[in-house]
């Protein structure tokens, strides 16, 4: 089987439509590792597009955020205003179901999903240090987790964390094959807000019956989200990182 991961779409229609157009062919199922919402201007279109694809969606936090299951204290302004613009926006429907999206981890074959870290759905998984605090209570052998929006991941074999190399995904795609006694904790990158200093849309496709993972980048019309989120009246800095995937 060979699914298309997508996290952190954020609302961002014209990112998820250049991904889908660049995997087209290359996936069987999508899962969804949650902030499907919050920070861009289509998330009802999002949203209907995630219930209607993904086999398997967890939340994320601007997921609770956006349907009232967070307070709204903890972000920092322009998160906020971005998640009362969503709580409005969303029609009852959408609202109710983002509102029951799952907490990680789920399990999906011989894999699992997160968003943010697999022991705190809100944690964050950033670096060699926080990932070897995190492996040891680790029992699958592959972790897809999201929330930080940085493309690229871990591994842990015999005892020690090893960064895999930041992708650079310069033409098509770049392959990851995963080893026999090792663990992954695999970051896909952030579909809608890339903040790897790459702005382009950023997924994976995993191949379980090559035991492969390709990392994968495609660029997108940003001008035109940057023009929706500033016609609909969200924070301007919501535009302006777009371009500069940060
Ligand atoms: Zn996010």
């Amino acid at each position: 089987m060979r699914y298309l991961i997508v996290s952190d779409i954020h609302g961002n229609w014209e990112a998820l439509e250049a991904v889908l157009a660049g995997a087209k062919g290359a996936y069987d199922r999508v899962v969804c590792l949650g902030d499907v919402v919050g920070y861009g201007p289509d998330p009802n279109r999002i949203v209907e597009w995630v219930r209607e694809n993904s086999v398997a969606t967890i939340r994320g936090n601007h997921d609770r955020a956006s349907v009232g299951l967070e307070d709204l204290e903890w972000f920092n302004p322009v998160a906020r205003a971005a998640a009362l613009w969503t709580q409005n926006e969303l029609t009852a429907e959408n609202r109710d179901w983002v509102r029951n999206l799952p907490k990680g981890p789920v399990q999906i074959d011989s894999f699992q999903i997160v968003h943010g870290s697999p022991l705190d759905e809100d944690g964050y998984v950033v670096n060699a240090t926080e990932a070897s605090f995190v492996f040891p209570y680790v029992s699958c052998e592959l972790t897809f987790f999201g929330h930080s929006h940085l493309q690229g991941g871990f591994m842990w074999t015999r005892q020690r964390v090893r960064s895999l190399q930041k992708p650079k995904v310069i033409f098509g795609f770049e392959l990851l094959e995963l080893e026999k006694d090792a663990q992954y904790l695999v970051n896909p990158g952030s579909v809608g807000q890339p903040r790897d200093l790459d702005p382009r849309a950023a997924f994976v496709i995993y191949d379980g019956g090559l035991r492969c993972v390709k990392y994968h980048r495609e660029p997108y019309d940003i001008a035109k989200t940057q023009a929706k989120i500033r016609s609909v009246g969200l924070p301007d800095l919501l535009a302006d990182r777009l371009a500069l995937g940060r």
